[in-house]
């Protein structure tokens, strides 16, 4: 069975006539009044839990999210599996858990952040200069090269 998706938490309450139900977390029988319905099972309030943080699923009264048998609550999935968006530099996908730098509306690979003319990378601190979208740093900015040529050769460049 593949597990990735949202799916919703419900609390649903026992009737007295019912049989009690077996819980998918503990496998013990669920006597009390309410208990929790998700992902075709029933659980008790306090055995639906993020496999990350703990939190009770329940609680957050909402969504739960699984993957790969994990059952995640929605910060975790999205920290795990989630996606930060496409680095501006080499256009690759970033997921959520690595880290980035960011400039402006731009995301980058840790790895990508460099000045896109000689390549040198930036330390805290540093100045960097967005141009075009291209990231620079103060000498290839303040030189102006790169823009000369692009002026120049508009066409070659799209
Ligand atoms: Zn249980
Ligand atoms: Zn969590
Ligand atoms: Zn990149
Ligand atoms: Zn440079």
């Amino acid at each position: 069975m593949v597990l990735d998706k949202e799916e919703s938490v419900s609390l649903v309450s026992l009737q007295s006539r019912e049989k009690p139900r077996g819980c998918a977390g503990c496998n013990g029988k669920i006597r009390d009044r309410f208990m929790l319905q998700a992902l075709d099972r029933y659980w008790h309030e306090d055995c639906l839990k993020c496999a990350c943080c703990d939190c009770h699923l329940g609680r957050m009264g909402s969504t739960l999210y699984t993957r790969a048998n994990l059952i995640l609550c929605r910060r975790d999935y999205l920290r795990l599996f989630g996606v930060t968006g496409n680095c501006a530099a080499c256009s690759k996908m970033i997921p959520a858990f690595e880290m980035v730098m960011r400039a402006r509306d731009n995301v980058y690979h840790l790895d990508c952040f460099a000045c896109q003319l000689c390549r040198q990378r930036f330390c805290v601190g540093d100045k960097f200069f967005l141009k075009n979208n291209m990231i620079l740093c103060q000498l290839d900015y303040e030189g102006g090269n790169i823009l000369m040529t692009i002026n120049y050769r508009p066409r070659q460049l799209l």
